[in-house]
């Protein structure tokens, strides 16, 4: 069987394991430095403490019960394409099909500092959850909320 290395235990990441494990011709490995899926658009919920942050962890271990894929929590430190290798902290991984799904960093865009966003690490939603209830304890003071455009794609918008 031919090995796929998938690196990222994201939504794409974890859909793509699915996928080719279903297909049952491929050998997949999922390899993730999270050991689990994290469901952002239900983390909104964290700050205003109606859901709590575990609450918005799948473990991949469940999924990978259902949808037997390998699983292997590292964190990946390098790709030699040429070689066909990826290393990671505490092992080297062979591949012949190699998806990259680690997502996106998020950018900080000149004159936006001092800010908190939601997408942009699992744990954010928990610092924004401690800034709002710093502000209720206190009794009062200001919310800044930001909404961006692209300024390469007019039709591109993201709220926050
Ligand atoms: C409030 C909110 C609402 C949203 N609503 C929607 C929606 O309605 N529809 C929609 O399509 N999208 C929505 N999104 C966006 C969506 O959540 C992201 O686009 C999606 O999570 C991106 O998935 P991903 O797998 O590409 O990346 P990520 O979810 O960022 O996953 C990347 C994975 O790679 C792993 N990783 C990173 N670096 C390494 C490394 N060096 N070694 C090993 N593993 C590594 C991470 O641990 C993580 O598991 C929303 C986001 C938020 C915050």
């Amino acid at each position: 069987m031919k090995k796929v290395l998938i690196l990222g235990g994201g939504f794409a990441g974890v859909q793509t394991a699915i996928e080719l494990q279903k297909k049952g011709i491929f050998d997949v490995t999922l390899v993730s430095d999270r050991d689990y899926l994290y469901l952002y658009p239900i983390s909104i919920w964290v700050p205003v403490h109606l859901k709590e942050f575990d609450d918005i962890k799948v473990p991949l271990a469940n999924i990978q019960k259902k949808y037997p894929f390998k699983l292997i929590i590292d964190k990946v430190t390098g790709i030699s394409a040429s070689e066909s290798k990826v290393t990671c902290q505490s092992q080297a991984l062979t591949y012949d099909y190699l998806v990259m799904a680690f997502g996106a960093d998020k950018m900080q865009h000149k004159g936006i500092y001092h800010t908190l966003s939601i997408c942009a690490k699992p744990e954010m939603a928990l610092e924004i959850r401690n800034r709002i209830d710093d502000l209720v304890q206190k009794g009062s003071g200001k919310i800044a909320i930001g909404f961006g455009g692209n300024p390469k794609d007019k039709s591109a918008v993201r709220g926050g």
